[in-house]
């Protein structure tokens, strides 16, 4: 049986297709390995977005090399790659495939590998199967690249433009998830709530989609990231709100709290307009958690700016935000037409202020679950307790219960509140 391994860098669009490529490459035959020694086939899933991504592959490759002296070795290049790193980085690989092509990979394998079949002759990239990693939670893509070109990132360069699933096959695959006991499915997508359905039918929106989903009969959770402020529609929150499988936990990236930032970034709406927004989902849903991510120290962001993201957290409150330094990042448009002229110290100061907002809600949030019973998915053991997230995204540990819980949901009385996590009792 032929063996390979798989270097999955960068997000999760990366690991779940590296998870494809898992269920793909099995029904060919193959067998995984951690062990790069002993594989036939070494994938890599690059993330261009980080120059330390590539360097990482440039020094494996080193060794690859050296396996490839002493017996034959098969490599693959794929996942965000920008067109640089695909004339560099790629000439030292055996195939070079965009990610959503990885339908056609068997047959370029079978070139190079014997005894092996070519499965999916007539297939596309949304009808790879996946192998979960998880019995109970998966993630379902229904988008894939980007439209939006924010000046920062690459994705619309190393994904291409976006592309939707029809939502035939992802109805399909949520219903067969749900048959096989899933309990958390995820939708993915770059800006999932711009999706539209391609085929023709009820179906058209993203509010269509996960409105059908929620209806799919059984005990299940459905959580999407990551929504474009702009994209999300009065009908998606409607939706949201009435159908209770649909998980009151929003995921709104933002970015800044500055306009002149947001307009340097090329995100399409203003302060007030995401405000809007999330005054109205809080009308709606007055229990949602909101989570963002934000980018301190952008090209030009004046202390003012930075000031004017301060004023945007008090006022959002969020339960919890990804902070990063902004660093130039190879192929984007902010590194070509921009200086990256804050210095590292100012954008650490700037990102530990930041922090000290994003500690204080996390907690003054958290204490409004106190004594209050949720429901809870059991992800695995920790410290002799239980550990799971709340229908609302918030990690928590469960006193009580043994590990044949793992996989369901349970209520539990919330009975500390901690700034990251919550502990509770189980009901
Ligand atoms: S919305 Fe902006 S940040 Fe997100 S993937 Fe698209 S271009 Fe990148």
């Amino acid at each position: 049986m032929p063996k390979y391994y798989t270097l999955a860098l960068g997000c999760q669009m990366n690991k779940l297709d590296a998870e494809k490529l898992d269920a793909l490459l099995q029904e060919m035959g193959f067998e995984p390995t951690h062990k790069e020694n002993e594989a036939d086939l070494i994938n890599v899933f690059a993330c261009s977005v980080r120059q330390s991504a590539i360097n990482r592959i440039d020094g494996r490759l080193k060794k690859w090399n050296k396996i490839r002296k002493q017996r034959p070795l098969t490599t693959v290049l794929t996942g965000c790659v920008l067109p640089k790193d695909k004339k560099e980085l790629g000439k030292q690989f055996d195939i070079l495939l965009d990610a959503h092509q990885m339908h056609t990979l068997p047959k370029l394998l079978k070139k190079r590998i014997q005894d092996i079949e070519d499965i999916f002759p007539e297939s596309d990239y949304f009808k790879l199967p996946t192998k979960h990693k998880s019995p109970f939670q998966a993630f379902v893509t229904i988008q894939e690249g980007c439209n939006k070109f924010c000046r920062y990132c690459a994705v619309p360069y190393t994904r291409g433009r976006e592309i939707s699933r029809p939502a035939s096959q992802i109805v399909e695959e949520v219903k067969d998830l749900v048959k096989k006991g899933y309990k958390e499915i995820t939708l993915l997508g770059q800006t999932v709530n711009s999706y539209q359905n391609p085929e023709k039918g009820n179906i058209r929106t993203f509010a269509d989609l996960i409105n059908t989903l929620a209806k799919i009969d059984g005990n299940f959770w459905i959580r999407f990231i990551s929504p474009y402020p702009t994209d999300f529609s009065d009908e998606l929150i409607d939706v949201i709100a009435t159908e209770k499988k649909i998980c009151p936990h929003l995921h709104i990236p933002v970015q800044a709290g500055s306009d002149d930032m947001l307009k340097k970034m090329l995100r399409k709406y203003t302060r007030e307009e995401y405000l809007d927004l999330i005054r109205k989902i809080r009308k709606q849903l007055p229990n949602v958690s909101i989570t963002t991510d934000i980018i301190v120290g952008f090209c030009d962001e004046t202390e003012e700016n930075f000031k004017d993201t301060l004023d945007l957290y008090e006022k959002v409150k969020f339960d919890m935000t990804y902070t990063a330094q902004y660093s130039k990042r190879p192929g984007t448009q902010a590194t070509k037409l921009f200086n990256d002229n804050i210095p590292q110290s100012e954008k650490k100061r700037r990102e530990v202020e930041l922090n000290d907002l994003v500690n204080k809600y996390s907690l003054v949030n958290n204490r409004k679950m106190l004594n209050k019973t949720v429901t809870v998915l059991v992800e695995n053991t920790k410290k002799e307790s239980l550990f799971g997230k709340t229908d609302t995204n918030k990690q928590i540990l469960v006193k009580g219960g043994s590990k044949d819980l793992i996989g369901s949901f349970v209520s539990v009385k919330v009975t500390k509140a901690l700034p990251w996590s919550l502990e509770g009792t189980l009901k």
